[in-house]
Order: structure tokens, then C-alpha cells, then sequence
């Protein structure tokens, strides 16, 4: 297998200040880990900048402009309670975005196998119009429309497996039978959405956790609820939400996992993938706040995507 990682040095001047959890040391944490000799059959690559054009297929032209001109020229400036930017934020949230845009269109053309892009800010808390919850632009669904958009999928899923529930991932999918968003995710817990009757036009699974579920819980999750249903969606592509927050150690969260669960479920969606789609799968960085979980769970989920 090939996987390609992406990356930026841009990302990590995203400065959300001191004290935030959602930091650069993040990304440090997971290059580190992933600097190891297990991975030196990655095939790396800088990410590109988004095009517009193609963030605004998700966000509208008037949000994307509202973002730009919110970012200051220094120190700190909050589009809501937990979302900050600083001057560097503009340049990371184009270069997150990009990487998944040039990663789908290496997944989508056969040039790689699968990919991983190590990234912040994370993106699934965005909806259309609005910043929220540490994300600015919603990555992964700017992504999933690209993929329809350039390289002629006609359906394409994303799977959610960060702590918190992706809102913004659902209310861009809401309405369309051809956009899958299947998701476990603690509740109650930020943002408040995620429910199991939640449900769009019948293409939106969610199948939350209660504080203290284990690895049981969320592997029984997937078994029951997301994965059969990701599997009738027939996916010509798979974009993964990767959050390891809801690792045991992770200070946001009550979820229990360990670094096997991780490996668990990267399995079943490249399993899913194979089955529909030749193993095309993309997944995306979101949320991890223990940067020790988040280093050892990000390698075991880049491992499992390189088949080692
Ligand atoms: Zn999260």
C-alpha cells in the first residue's frame, strides 16, 4: 500500500494562544511520532493551498470573505467562544484544507493508495456559515463535494470517529441522499448535536457514547450501527474525521479508548473501502488533546493505513 502524508509548516502558525488545547504542539506531537522509522515508506508532501473556488462549493462566498477580514494583523482575535485565529491562521486553514483537496485527487487518480493529512485547524465543527469549536473551514466536507465536483464520484462518505460530534459535516451533508456522514461521539458533550434520530434524508447515521463507554462500546457502535450502514451507502470514496480524543487519556472527554481501537476501525473503513471503491480512502486530523494519545494513536492509525 501507499499512503501519502501531508503536512505544512504554515499549520503550525495557527496560534491559538496560551493555555488553548487546540495548539500547535498538536501537530508537533504527531510529526514526531511520525518521523519514526516504521514510517519511511510514507510518501510525503507539502500541502497546496485551497482554491477558493473549492472551499465555496461548502462555505459562502460572504463566510469565507467574514473569516478573512476577522483575522488580525496581530495577537488574537475570536470568531466565538473556543474558536481563536491569529495572523497565521489564514495561510493554516487554506494549507489544511488544501491537503485534503490534493489528497483526494492523489487517492481519486490511483497515484496513492490511501492518505493522511496531518493538519490544523481541524474542520468538522464549521457549518456553512459559521466558525465553531476550533474549526474555520470545513475540510473534509469541501473535500467530499471536490471529489463529486473534479473526479466524478457520485457518492462519498465521511466517517467521524473524533469524540465530539461533527455539526458542521452534518448540516453541509443534511439534505443530500448522495453524502454520507456516519459518526460515534460522546453525549452529552460539545457541540450538543449527534443524536440518534438525526437522521437527514436517511443518509446521516450517528450512534453517540455515554461518558465512561470503552472500547466494547464503540466497536459495538460501528459493528451495529455505522459500519452497516456505510456499507449500503456503497461509497466510491471514504474521508475519515480522525479525532483521538476520545482516547482514554484525553483531558476533553470521558470515552475510553486505547490505541487498538484505533487500529480496529481504520481496519473496518479501509475494509469498507475495499469492498466499494478499490481502498480509496482519505482521512483528515481533527481533535486529540492529549499529546502523548494523540502521538501513539496517530501512528497506529497511519500504520494500519500502510498495511504494516
Ligand atoms: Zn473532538
Amino acid at each position: 500500500m501507499t499512503t501519502l502524508l501531508l503536512t505544512h509548516p504554515a499549520c503550525l502558525e495557527h496560534d491559538t494562544g496560551v493555555g488553548h488545547p487546540e495548539r500547535a504542539d498538536r501537530l508537533r506531537a504527531v510529526d514526531g511520532a511520525l518521523a519514526a522509522k516504521d514510517f519511511a515508506g510514507l510518501k510525503r508532501g507539502q500541502a497546496p493551498r485551497a482554491d477558493l473556488q473549492a472551499i465555496e462549493r461548502v462555505h459562502p462566498k460572504a463566510y469565507v470573505e467574514m473569516v478573512r477580514a476577522e483575522i488580525p494583523a496581530q495577537n488574537h482575535n475570536w470568531l466565538d467562544g473556543d474558536t481563536v485565529v491569529s495572523p497565521g491562521s489564514w495561510e493554516a486553514a487554506l494549507r489544511a484544507t488544501g491537503a485534503v483537496l490534493h489528497a483526494v485527487d492523489q487517492v481519486m487518480d490511483g497515484t496513492v493508495d490511501n492518505a493522511f493529512c496531518a493538519t490544523r485547524p481541524p474542520g468538522h465543527h464549521a457549518e456553512p456559515s459559521r466558525a465553531m469549536g476550533f474549526c474555520l473551514f470545513n475540510s473534509v466536507a469541501v473535500a467530499a463535494l471536490h471529489a463529486r465536483a473534479v473526479h466524478g464520484a457520485s457518492r462519498v462518505a465521511v466517517v467521524d470517529f473524533d469524540v465530539h460530534h461533527g455539526n458542521g459535516t452534518q448540516a453541509a451533508f443534511w439534505d443530500d441522499k448522495d453524502l454520507f456522514y456516519g459518526s460515534t461521539h460522546q453525549m452529552p458533550l460539545f457541540p450538543g448535536t449527534g443524536a440518534k434520530d438525526e437522521t437527514g434524508v436517511g443518509n446521516i447515521c450517528n450512534a453517540p457514547l455515554s461518558p465512561g463507554d470503552d472500547g466494547d462500546d464503540f466497536r459495538g457502535a460501528f459493528e451495529n450501527r455505522v459500519l452497516p450502514a456505510l456499507d449500503a451507502f456503497a461509497p466510491d470514496l471514504v474521508i475519515v474525521s480522525a479525532g483521538f480524543d476520545a482516547h482514554l487519556k484525553d483531558p476533553l472527554a470521558q470515552i475510553r479508548l486505547l490505541e487498538p481501537d484505533f487500529a480496529w476501525v481504520t481496519e473496518k473503513l479501509l475494509e469498507t473501502a475495499e469492498k466499494h471503491s478499490g481502498g480509496k480512502l482519505v482521512s483528515v486530523l481533527e481533535g486529540g488533546y492529549d499529546l502523548d494519545a494523540l502521538a501513539s494513536s496517530s501512528a497506529i492509525h497511519v500504520k494500519t493505513l500502510m498495511g504494516a
